[in-house]
């Protein structure tokens, strides 16, 4: 395995009524103390960020408790799954500084157990082959409020499932013509219990078994037996398993196993603005809404990797949502609060001027460059790491900085008015230079020689303070603005006739391809993240290369979300 992403995360998890039911079962001496969990994706897509919650919780508890953590690939159906899903789910995975040492699992790996269960079930009486069409199971399979009722094929023989079920096995049916069920119950009030199809034909190649088989065991028969193989203690899953617990429950006592896992429920994250099922993530993807899985607009864990959150940033979030049996909603903000929080406290500060406006100092001498200190990061800090930025005589502002005419309560530049620039010197605008259409291009300014450092001379005090790059220095870069990729905080609420594609945000994404940025960061490398002063944080996208950076915003300065304790 490759080596695992450590220390993203703080020690001492907050509990939950999961960890609690741990805690009792080792108290207990239920699985003799033992805890062993799994991560069980389907390689049908990339992870998402419910995904990551799910992982947290399952991972974070077998770490907690000196427990054993699985990952396995719930690969059932070859005609969704595919490698590229699997190596994506594997890297994503380590990303969060999650390690599965060597259990690395498919349920694929379990097909063999899994047709002599089922030839089991068939000789105790407890499966039939039926040959009914998939309309007509539908159709005999009631519905919440009427009992099903029983296929004709109900009642075969013994010898002749076994039979049927062996040529099935052998390629001798085409597709869709027959299955084996379960026989259990079609009166049941759990419609799961109504004679669940454990097996469908499909001739189809699967991403690790090739062409082995032409029968493959639906999701309901593999995942509990798959649990119990491994020895997993605590089955945690989301809430709509509920109702399929009595279903794995029956398959394991009619199968007589030695390990019977126990399942245990909790509810799926769901964040405002944002959609994670599967299904439409891959509408996003094939139908070009969004550029890739790993589109900082997506909630896939590659997306927001790429956007520059950070391992530590989503096991924060986890760990503040906590865990709970009711479903609920959770607000985006409070994971863009996590993210920042982190970036914080680890992003380097740097100076970058996203739109830039030309300033000329005109009393500064021609030549004459200047390195000033620049804290990296928050003066009360212990880190106190500087760097030198460098100052000359031309230099560039972020427009949104002056304004020719200001109303009340703008307190940046504006003609003849005085600002800070931020660890450098104060400057005073004398004059607005302006193009033909009558634009602002360039600046004027005189600086006092006495504000050395950005340090009031004499107790002037300004009331702006601007962030600025040198002109001869500065490097060009390409800034990518992101923003929610919805514009609705349910983006499946949608009018009659449209779909949840008529609520993609189509501001969601902003390219700037005349920023500047202060030249030490020329030296950054995909990944890293920075906290462009008073702009927000952003990350070197792996789209960058020394001779054109290109930065993501990752999240803005701002605080959306307040602390609610
Ligand atoms: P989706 O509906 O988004 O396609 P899924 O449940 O089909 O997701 P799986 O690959 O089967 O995707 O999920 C793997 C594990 O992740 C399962 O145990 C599932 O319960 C859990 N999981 C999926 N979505 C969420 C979520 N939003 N919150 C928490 N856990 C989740
Ligand atoms: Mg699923």
């Amino acid at each position: 395995m490759s080596e695992k992403n450590s220390e993203v995360r703080d020690e001492g998890a907050p509990s939950n009524f999961i960890r609690n039911i741990v805690i009792d079962d080792i108290d207990s001496n239920k699985w003799g103390g033992k805890v062993h969990t799994r991560f069980p994706p389907e390689p049908n897509g990339y992870l998402h960020i419910g995904h990551a919650k799910s992982i947290c919780l399952n991972y974070g508890l077998a770490d907690e408790f000196g427990g054993k953590f699985n990952l396995r690939f719930d690969d059932t159906n070859p005609t969704k799954e595919e490698e590229e899903y699997v190596n994506s789910i594997i890297k994503d995975i380590h990303w969060l500084g999650v390690d599965w040492e060597d259990r690395l699992f498919f349920a694929s790996d379990y097909f063999e157990r899994l047709y002599l269960w089922a030839i089991q079930l068939i000789e105790q009486g407890d499966a039939y082959v039926d040959d009914l069409s998939s309309e007509e199971i539908r159709d005999y399979r009631g519905t919440l409020t009427s009992p099903g009722k029983n296929s004709p094929f109900r009642d075969r023989p013994i010898e002749v499932n076994l039979d049927l079920f062996n040529r099935m096995k052998e390629g001798e049916f085409p597709d869709g013509t027959r299955v084996l069920r379960a026989k259990i119950d079609m009166s049941s009030p759990n419609i799961n219990m109504r004679d669940p199809v454990l097996y469908r034909i499909l001739h189809a190649t699967h991403h690790r078994t090739g062409d082995e088989w032409c029968i493959y065991p639906m999701y309901d028969w593999a995942h509990g037996q798959s649990d119990s193989i491994e020895g997993i203690t605590h089955s945690i899953c989301t809430l709509e398993f509920e109702d399929h617990r009595p279903l794995y429950d029956w398959f394991l006592d009619r199968l007589d196993v030695a390990h019977h896992p126990q399942q245990i429920e909790f509810a799926k994250l769901a964040l405002t603005y944002t959609m994670m099922s599967k299904r439409r993530l891959i509408r996003l993807v094939d139908e070009g809404y969004v550029d890739g899985w790993d589109d900082p607009r997506m909630a896939t864990i590659s997306g927001m990797r790429r956007r520059g959150y950070t391992p530590a940033a989503i096991w924060d979030f986890c760990n503040r949502i906590g865990v709970a049996k009711a479903n609920s909603i959770v607000e985006y903000g409070m994971l863009e609060f996590s993210v920042r929080e982190d970036l914080n406290a680890h992003a380097p500060r740097a100076m970058a001027v996203l739109n830039p406006l030309k300033v000329v100092i005109e009393n500064y001498p021609n030549d004459q460059v200047e390195m000033f200190d620049v804290p990296n990061y928050p003066q009360d800090r212990s880190n106190n790491e500087t760097r030198k930025v460098p100052f000359s005589r031309e230099i560039y502002i972020e427009r949104e900085d002056f304004m020719e005419d200001p109303p009340e309560g703008f307190f940046r530049l504006a003609p003849g008015r005085e600002v800070r620039l931020l660890k450098a010197y104060y400057i005073s605008c004398t004059n607005v230079i302006k193009n033909e259409q009558g634009q602002v291009i360039e600046l004027r300014c005189s600086y006092d020689p006495d504000s050395r450092g950005g340090r009031s001379p004499d107790r002037r005090k300004v009331k702006g303070t601007l962030h600025w790059v040198s002109a001869q220095h500065a490097v060009p870069a390409e800034v990518r603005l992101y923003e929610l990729l919805f514009t609705k905080e349910n983006p499946l609420e949608v009018d009659p006739g449209d779909d949840f594609t008529s609520n993609i945000n189509p501001n969601s994404k902003q390219i700037l391809t005349h920023s500047l940025v202060e030249p030490g960061l020329l030296e950054a490398r995909p990944g890293d993240t920075f906290q462009f002063m008073r702009l927000g944080y952003f990350c070197v996208d792996m789209d960058s290369t020394a001779d054109s950076l290109v930065f993501n915003r990752t999240v803005s300065l701002r605080d959306t979300w307040k602390k609610s304790k």
